[in-house]
């Protein structure tokens, strides 16, 4: 790298510190923008109901899925919070999704607009961009709880079981998830009757321990009890989001 950068100064001296300095311009800047952003949040959350302990949030997020279970569901003001939504953003919990259209975090929680920070992806494991991601929301946001929420039936475990099984390789990007999903799978093989259900669980509980414990940022939040990180497992009949140990 220091030999590039030589080679440049050496070609346009002047030009390659007009570039340092711009670079380093945009450095500060964006430092500021994000500093400001904390300092926007901490002062003036936008929901302040959404300032809540990792404990408390929890206790929010399973209270909303109660009510969507048993079909009483709030009716979201979506109209009277876009004005306060429009200068910032503080949601009280982040979910780490299945892509599975069955699954809608916001209504399975009965949250509104605001309320929590989703990301999505088949097979719900924590990618790079999705670590990223929840750095974001912890870091910047203040979110104070994570859930990762895997769901009966998952399609994308049942291929990844079936490709693994049958030594079948999956067509075009496919096989990114056969190799994210591959580790729950091979931790249940024991187990082959409820294989499906078993991976589903575990694939959850892996990526719960990797955010716990395999994500610097996140890991420290997690030892400052400033954000907790649990699993769930969405039931498909019932709507019931099951918390795991
Ligand atoms: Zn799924």
């Amino acid at each position: 790298m220091s030999a590039i950068m030589c080679e440049l100064c050496a070609a346009d001296g002047s030009v390659a510190r007009r570039d340092i300095l711009r670079l380093a311009t945009i450095a500060v800047v964006g430092l500021a923008v994000a500093q400001h952003a904390v300092a926007a949040n901490v002062a003036d959350p936008p929901k302040a109901e959404n300032v809540l302990s990792p404990d408390a949030a929890l206790e929010r997020l399973m209270k909303g899925n109660d009510r969507y279970v048993e079909g009483l569901s709030r009716r979201h003001d979506f109209k009277h919070e876009r004005e306060a939504l429009s200068k910032g953003k503080n949601p009280f919990a982040a979910v780490l999704s299945c892509a599975d259209s069955r699954i809608a975090p916001e209504y399975c929680f009965d949250t509104a607009r605001g309320d929590v920070f989703v990301c999505r992806v088949a097979g719900n494991f924590a990618s790079d961009a999705i670590v990223a991601s929840l750095e974001y929301t912890v870091q910047v946001l203040n979110t104070p709880l994570i859930m990762v929420l895997g769901h009966e039936s998952c399609g994308a475990i049942d291929a990844t079981i079936k490709s693994i099984k049958d030594g079948t390789i999956l067509p075009g990007h496919l096989p990114t998830l056969v190799t994210a999903l591959a580790p729950a799978i091979n931790a249940v093989e024991a187990a082959p009757r409820e294989v499906l259900a078993n991976a589903i669980r575990r694939n959850v509980t892996l990526n719960v321990e990797k955010l716990k414990t395999g994500a610097p940022i996140l890991k420290s939040f997690v030892g400052g009890k400033k954000i907790q990180v649990v699993g769930g497992v969405y039931q498909l009949r019932s709507g019931r989001v099951e918390l795991l140990a």
